[in-house]
């Protein structure tokens, strides 16, 4: 930890991110610091931010339910208002931040601009939304009139990891807001830059001081859960994490959770060979693994196994990896140091259960990329169906091949694992898609497409140990029932 006065020299001033809290900047109240390091260079520092402590998160607590009087009783047309205006000072950044976002997060230029462009997109969406918080009307024997409205919850914690570190809390901190709560925001401490970016453009876009507070650090997110004053947690990231936020969130409290996946693309025999192995690798190495989508189990008919695994091999072998801002990198880094090490790990572990290497398995550090955190796409063969390589999320480019005989086989094994985010299926059968489609258990599933991807008005989640199945609430047309509480009102005369 170190304290302001005495930054890295390597660091840009406007790169020094302070908690906002009731509309101020604040650093944390006794000075504490964490570095946020390019994960293509740890040389260079690109964000310095305040390690939170309980009084910090107390703090925005208190500034998150002052303002909620004021803005749940603000009309429809000011919170759009705002939030067109936060889209369009996000649209005109969008260059900006997308380089940033190579700095800080590792993406690649092409994924960084995508995310950067498509943010202000779920602003303008949900702009929308403050005008449809529609109740409804209902016949009654007792009395002329019986209605219901949509209320505001009160104080939303916003929980987000580093993978889409302005896309997904926008999509969290946009609905939140034209329901009319108000919210305390703690982006991920891989990418306290990209957060602070994103509350800047509300601020800047004319929402009331408190209405949008921001908390930064490795503790926050468990204190701001423990804060009973917050009414509702929304929560995307690690299994693990979310099974803690689930327990310390008690009756009362709203929660929801998206989570890890170990998602699986299944390849029949009659697949277009040339468009499955596309599929895989997209599924696979898209974000270096690191998306929660991406697939980590190719089951693939043994039929077409071995044509299957060289086609992968060959496309897996064509990705540069290389800093983000490069031209011609298609991989960037990995977040940090231990997930390089965490891929050691799973290789040696995989091999030690009997799986070959096919390409890639050991972490890159020639030239360009010594100083970074950077890992080939890796293929493996033979990986047993209960090897922790096929039933753990990986979150990085290692995927295994198993062999399966038909599609009951695949389904049996696709389904034996813990999670049930995202599925895909390669066939020229349109039979077995559906059949597929019906009974793979995961939240999305997709036929002859990458597990990776997403819609902005579709819903997006998982089941099982991917979260709290209710991806309805997350995106699409039921997102607001999340954000908002159902009063019944029955009207004497
Ligand atoms: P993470 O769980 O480590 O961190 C996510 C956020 O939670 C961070 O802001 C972190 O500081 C905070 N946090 C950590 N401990 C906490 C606690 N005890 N209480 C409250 N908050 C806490 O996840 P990550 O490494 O940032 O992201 C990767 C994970 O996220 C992967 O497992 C990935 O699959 C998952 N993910 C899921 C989805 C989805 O929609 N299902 C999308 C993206 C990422």
């Amino acid at each position: 930890m170190s304290s302001p006065a005495t930054l890295p020299d390597r660091v840009v001033p406007d790169r020094v991110v302070r908690n906002r809290i009731g509309g101020d900047l604040l650093d944390a109240s006794d000075g504490a610091t964490f570095e946020r390091r390019n994960p293509a260079n740890r040389a260079v520092v690109v964000s310095v931010a305040p390690e939170s402590a309980a009084a910090d998160v107390a703090a925005a607590v208190d500034a998150a339910e002052q303002a909620a009087v004021a803005w749940r009783r603000s009309t429809p047309t000011r919170r759009a208002e705002i939030l067109s205006a936060a889209a369009r000072i996000l649209d005109g950044r969008a260059a900006e931040l997308a380089a940033e976002m190579v700095a800080e997060a590792g993406k690649p230029l092409a994924d960084a601009t995508n995310e950067a462009s498509r943010t202000p997109r779920n602003l303008e969406l949900y702009a929308g939304e403050a005008y449809r918080l529609t109740g409804a009307t209902f016949p009654s024997d007792d009395t002329p009139l019986v209605y219901s409205v949509l209320d505001p919850v009160g104080v939303v914690g916003v929980i987000t990891p580093w993978n889409f570190p302005l896309n997904m809390a926008s999509r969290k901190i946009a609905p939140a807001l034209a329901a009319g709560n108000t919210v305390v925001f703690k982006p991920s401490p891989m990418t306290p830059l990209m957060g602070d970016r994103l509350a800047e453009a509300f601020a800047e876009a004319g929402l009331p001081p408190g209405v949008l507070n921001v908390v930064h650090g490795f503790a926050a997110g468990a204190l701001l859960v423990a804060d009973e004053r917050v009414a509702a947690i929304t929560f995307t990231g690690a299994t693990a994490t979310g099974r803690s936020i689930h327990a310390a969130m008690g009756l009362g409290r709203r929660v929801q959770l998206e989570l890890g996946g170990k998602n699986p693309v299944v390849v029949l025999a009659d697949a277009d060979l040339d468009a499955a192995a596309t599929v895989v690798a997209r599924s696979s190495f898209s974000l270096s693994g690191q998306a929660c989508t991406g697939a980590g189990r190719i089951l693939v008919d043994e039929v077409v196994h071995d044509a299957l695994v060289e086609r992968v091999r060959a496309l897996a072998e064509a990705h540069v990896l290389g800093p983000g801002d490069r031209p011609g990198v298609t991989q960037g880094p990995l977040v940090d140091e231990r997930a390089v090490r965490t891929m050691v790990d799973v290789v040696q572990q995989a091999r030690a259960d009997g799986a070959t290497v096919v390409c890639g398995g050991e972490p890159r550090t020639g030239g360009a990329l010594a100083a970074g955190n950077f890992f080939p796409p890796t293929v493996l063969t033979d990986v047993g169906p209960h090897s922790p390589l096929a039933q753990r999320e990986v979150f990085g480019p290692v995927i295994g091949f198993e062999r399966i005989n038909g599609l009951d086989e695949a389904l049996a094994s696709a389904n034996d694992v813990e999670y049930g985010l995202s599925a895909a299926i390669c066939t020229r059968s349109i039979s077995a898609a559906q059949r597929f489609a019906a009974e793979i258990q995961a939240g999305m599933v997709r036929v002859n497409r990458p597990t990776v991807g997403a819609a902005f008005n579709a819903p997006f989640g998982g089941i099982k140990q991917s979260g709290t199945g209710m991806h309805r609430e997350q995106l699409g047309p039921t997102v607001m029932d999340f954000y908002t509480q159902l009063r019944t009102v029955w009207m004497g005369s």
